[in-house]
């Protein structure tokens, strides 16, 4: 059987990991931490907090910014739910902004367009939640600038896209946003099993999203408000969760990190191999990753005509390649179509879900499955199933 993603442990990870049930803190110790440094350094943020999902941090990220009922935010229909939940959880509502067709990552055209008749009814978005689709950056130079025009916070969900680069700067850096989300679920760049995290340069959001992932509790001296002797004290300040990372998460996550580069490098080489085996097929489109970045590659995702595209994935299914879609438009889902409010339909997003099929990329796939992979899509095309 051949996945559209996988993970890759190795024997460093596993030892990490056994390493920690055999220490003497099994949560709350010094690993998490050090994923968290590393995190940073990786991509050039000031601060880094861990949680037990990327769902979770998207969720502090949004209590930190004040989210709340009568808040209303926009994120890309083309995600995961996640990134709309996140807000729900807060009682805010949510909207979508459509796609660009070209990389299915949000419309800075759509945005502006949006945005303008926003504010002419005084409906603007307090927080955007753009998505890197498949690893690839959003124009966030753009968005930054339309963030500052019309006052919205930006959360990127960089869920894909940890060691992407945008503007020859890490995804993450912050440079362009107030706070970075990264997954490290196992079919994501590198894994913690479960996990996600935070990147901020705020320090003030840095210090929030800690205490929300932790019942809204702190120790810090400088924060707590009454005087005390005792080495046991805490406040709580704020209804905050327990969303933190385990010390078995925060090894294995530590671990990977040294893959990253490698493994950016490899699901790259990847991607090109696919684009040039489908140059002279005409039935197949992919995406369009731009010359001046670096995508990771998460996903490699081809378009085809809408009304061949369930039986391409059954023919591929048939021979044990496991293909997907990312992602069915979230205002779709069932729950977001019995709420009250009347969700616009995003044309290009409806088109991009007609047609779109993403087909194996993980570093460990070899060329041979690669190949196979694309003589079974070449096979469907020529008729010979
Ligand atoms: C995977 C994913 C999430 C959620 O990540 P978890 O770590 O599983 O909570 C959110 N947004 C996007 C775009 C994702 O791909």
């Amino acid at each position: 059987m051949i996945p559209y993603g996988r993970q890759n442990i190795t024997a460093d990870d596993i030892r990490a990991v056994v390493d920690v049930l055999e220490s003497d803190y099994l949560t709350q110790g010094p690993n998490v931490p050090k994923f968290e440094q590393a995190v940073a350094e990786s991509v050039q943020a000031d601060f880094a907090v861990a949680a037990n999902s990327a769902t979770s941090a998207l969720h502090i990220a949004c209590m930190a910014l004040g989210v709340g009922k009568g808040d209303i935010v926009w994120t890309s229909p083309i995600t995961f739910v996640a990134s709309a939940n996140c807000a729900l959880y807060c009682g805010a509502d949510v909207d979508f902004v459509d796609i660009d067709l070209e990389t299915a990552n949000m419309s800075i055209a759509a945005l502006e367009k949006k945005l303008i008749e926003a504010k002419a009814t005084n409906q603007l978005p307090k927080a955007v939640i753009p998505v890197h689709f498949s690893g690839q950056s959003c124009d966030m130079q753009a968005m930054a600038k339309l963030a500052r025009e019309y006052g919205f916070a930006i959360i990127e969900d960089a869920s894909h896209a940890i060691g992407a680069h945008y503007n020859q700067r890490p995804v993450g850096c912050c440079e362009f946003s107030d706070i970075a989300i990264f997954s490290f679920h196992p079919v994501k760049i590198i894994t913690s099993a479960e996990g996600g995290m935070a990147t901020t340069n705020s320090p003030d959001l840095a210090s929030k999203m800690s205490q929300l992932r932790s019942h809204g509790i702190t120790r810090d001296a400088d924060l707590l408000t009454r005087g005390h002797d005792e080495a046991w004290y805490y406040e709580q300040h704020g209804l905050g969760h327990n969303y933190r990372m385990t010390e078995l998460q925060g090894a294995l996550g530590l671990s990977q990190m040294s893959q990253l580069a490698e493994n950016i490098i490899r699901r790259n080489e990847i991607r090109k191999k696919y684009e040039s085996a489908f140059s002279t097929r005409e039935a197949v489109n992919h995406l369009t990753v731009n010359n001046n970045l670096t995508s990771s590659c998460h996903l490699f995702v081809i378009q085809v005509a809408a009304e061949q595209r369930l039986a391409l994935y059954n023919h591929l299914r048939s021979h044990d390649i496991i293909a997907n879609v990312h992602y069915i438009p979230v205002y779709h889902q069932p729950y977001y179509q019995n709420m009250n409010k009347k969700f616009d339909v995003c044309p290009n997003a409806e088109t991009y879900y007609s047609q779109a099929i993403s087909i194996p990329l993980f570093p460990q796939l070899t060329d041979a499955e690669q190949e196979f992979v694309v003589a079974k899509i070449d096979e469907f095309f020529e008729g010979k199933t």
